[in-house]
């Protein structure tokens, strides 16, 4: 266990990450200080660190510290925290699942019952690397919790390496197969197999689809998407061609096309072919692009005459979190949930970035020791 919170900065694309200590933040009232343990690089920090979309004008000459899906230790309860928000007990070194954004609480979204789309969730996050709480990612030792963020205790049967990617990649997938209603006997596609994509195919079994078809050109994601519960697959390296990867849906659905088909991809290159894999009435779940500054092109007039309709979801709320922590303890022993981390040494963040960047690796896991 490490004595000091060591931090990877990172300054701007194309350059290496910088290793260096800060105190470990003491914490307040009502707070939380989490030791981690794991954290994964997730597609929006490739997305900052290769420069995709505004990211490319992005520079920090002071550094900043990234990482968001992680998993951790309590390491010392603020006055005021005796639970978690199930209300069962909470001790300093209990293994804990976080929401790694902070809802208001306040604002109108938020008393709507729309915390995921708070403007305020990451207020958190302004501030210098010299100011508590100074390390505001967790691509670091330690990490303060504030009194808003939601936390739930990880039960035994589940890992650490099964619980890392629950704060993102699974809430967040939850919450947007959620959003997207998938139901029994749905038929859903999902474009992309990295650690969001291969969580969707078990998710939407889980709520009762039909047919999930996975979509990927690496056979080794596929391969795991199918453990995970897709039915069908498609190689985009033995389909190269768009229109015959829309047909072969088609061919799996009775001729109707997919009720819903989810973006996990990262890219706006392929939300065209999604919607055209859509049926008459389906629903489009955008989540992989989460910055801005690129296009798709879409015709309105197909959405309005076929009754389809996109949605985006890029947040989730505390509930999610909750159910993607027990997902895992059900499925714990019949699910590879073991096998969708592959481990690195914060030293060699730069080494996992680069292999995740080249599709080497479904989703790297920072392991802190
Ligand atoms: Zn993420
Ligand atoms: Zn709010």
């Amino acid at each position: 266990m490490s004595e000091t919170n060591r931090a990877a900065l990172f300054f701007e694309p194309g350059q290496p990450f910088e290793i260096r200590e800060f105190p470990v933040p003491e914490p307040r009232d009502g707070g939380i200080t989490l030791r981690i343990t794991r954290t994964n690089i997730c597609g929006s920090e490739l997305h900052i660190w290769r420069g995709d979309g505004r990211f490319g004008r992005v520079k920090t000459p002071q550094g900043r510290i990234m990482g968001h899906e992680a998993t951790g230790i309590v390491h010392a309860l603020g006055d005021g925290v005796h639970t978690d928000w199930k209300g069962a007990p909470l001790a300093e070194g209990d293994r804990v699942a976080f929401q790694y954004f902070d809802p208001c609480g306040t604002c109108r979204n938020c008393t709507r019952s729309m915390s995921e789309a708070c403007p305020n969730s990451f207020a958190f996050a302004a501030g210098g690397l010299d100011e508590w709480p100074y390390t505001r990612g967790t691509f670091c030792d330690y990490r303060y919790l504030r009194p808003g963020q939601a936390i739930f205790k990880v039960p035994d049967n589940v890992t650490d390496t099964m619980v890392v990617s629950a704060n993102c990649a699974l809430a967040q997938v939850i919450k947007g197969l959620d959003r997207v209603e998938v139901t029994l006997g749905d038929r859903v596609v999902i474009q992309g197999c990295g650690g969001l994509g291969v969580y969707a195919c078990a998710i939407a079994k889980e709520r009762g689809a039909e047919t999930v078809i996975a979509i990927d050109a690496i056979p080794e994601r596929l391969a795991l998407a199918r453990a995970m519960g897709a039915d069908e697959t498609i190689n985009i390296a033995e389909v190269p061609d768009t229109k015959e990867r829309i047909g072969i849906v088609k061919a799996l659905t009775d001729g109707h096309g997919a009720d819903v088909v989810a973006e996990l991809v990262g890219s706006a290159d392929v939300i065209n072919e999604g919607l055209r894999m859509l049926a008459w009435g389906g629903r489009y779940l955008e989540i992989g692009v989460f910055f801005t500054g690129t296009t798709f092109a879409c015709d309105p007039g197909g959405l309005t005459a076929r009754n389809q309709r996109i949605e985006a979801v890029g947040s989730y709320d505390a509930a999610s979190l909750e159910r993607a922590v027990s997902f895992l303890s059900r499925r714990s022993d019949d699910l590879p949930l073991d096998e969708v981390v592959v481990d690195y040494a914060l030293e060699d963040i730069d080494q996992a970035f680069i292999d995740q960047d080249a599709g080497r690796v479904r989703r790297t896991s920072l392991v802190m020791t």
